[in-house]
C-alpha cells in the first residue's frame, strides 16, 4: 500500500513535498494538505513517513519485516538523532526497535567531486566509483578465493 495522509494531523508544511523522491507528494490547493497524486508510482521507501514532523503520513511495511495485517509506525525524533519503529502483528505481538537518523556525522561524507576523476585502469575495475574508500574498508573489497569457491566457506 502507497503512502496516504491522515488530513487533520498534516499541518500542510511541505517536508514530504521536498523529499518524495518520486515527485508524488502534493499539497492539495484546496484545503492546504499533502496528498499522494499517483499511489501506483509510490516506492513506499518511507522518506516522507520519516520526514514528517506531525507523523501524518502512513505507509505499509516491507513485506520481510512486516507480514499481512501489520501496523507499522515510524516516529523521527530529530533531537535525540533516532527513529524510532512501532511493529504491531496481527496476532497482537509488537515490536519496537529504534535506529539513528544516521551513523555519519552531517557535512562528513565525501561529495563525488571531492574524489580524483576515474582514470583510465578504473573504468575495467568492477569496482563502483569510490570503491572501497567509500565504504571504509582497507585493502580492496573481500572476495572469495578460487580454493574457498570450489570448497565452501568454512
Ligand atoms: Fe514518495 Fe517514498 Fe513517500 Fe512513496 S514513500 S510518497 S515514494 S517519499
Ligand atoms: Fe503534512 Fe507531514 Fe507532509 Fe508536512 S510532511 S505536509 S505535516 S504530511
Amino acid at each position: 500500500m502507497p503512502t496516504f495522509v491522515y488530513m487533520t494531523s498534516c499541518d500542510g508544511c511541505g517536508h514530504c513535498v521536498d523529499i518524495c523522491p518520486s515527485d508524488i507528494m502534493h499539497i492539495d490547493t484546496t484545503y492546504r494538505r499533502a496528498y499522494n497524486i499517483e499511489p501506483n508510482m509510490c516506492w513506499e521507501c518511507y522518506s516522507c513517513v520519516k520526514a514528517c514532523p506531525q507523523n501524518a503520513i502512513d505507509c505499509r511495511g516491507y513485506a520481510d519485516f512486516a507480514p499481512l495485517g501489520h501496523s507499522v509506525r515510524a516516529l523521527r525524533e530529530e533531537e535525540k538523532g533516532t527513529i524510532s519503529w512501532k511493529i504491531k502483528f496481527r496476532d497482537g505481538n509488537e515490536k519496537n526497535f529504534v535506529s539513528p537518523i544516521r551513523t555519519t556525522d552531517w557535512g562528513t561524507i565525501q561529495s563525488p567531486s571531492d574524489y580524483a576523476a576515474p582514470g583510465a585502469d578504473d573504468y575495467k575495475s568492477q569496482e563502483l566509483a569510490h570503491e572501497p574508500d567509500a565504504l571504509n574498508i582497507e585493502g580492496g573489497l573481500p572476495a572469495l578465493t578460487p580454493e574457498q569457491l570450489k570448497e565452501g566457506v568454512v
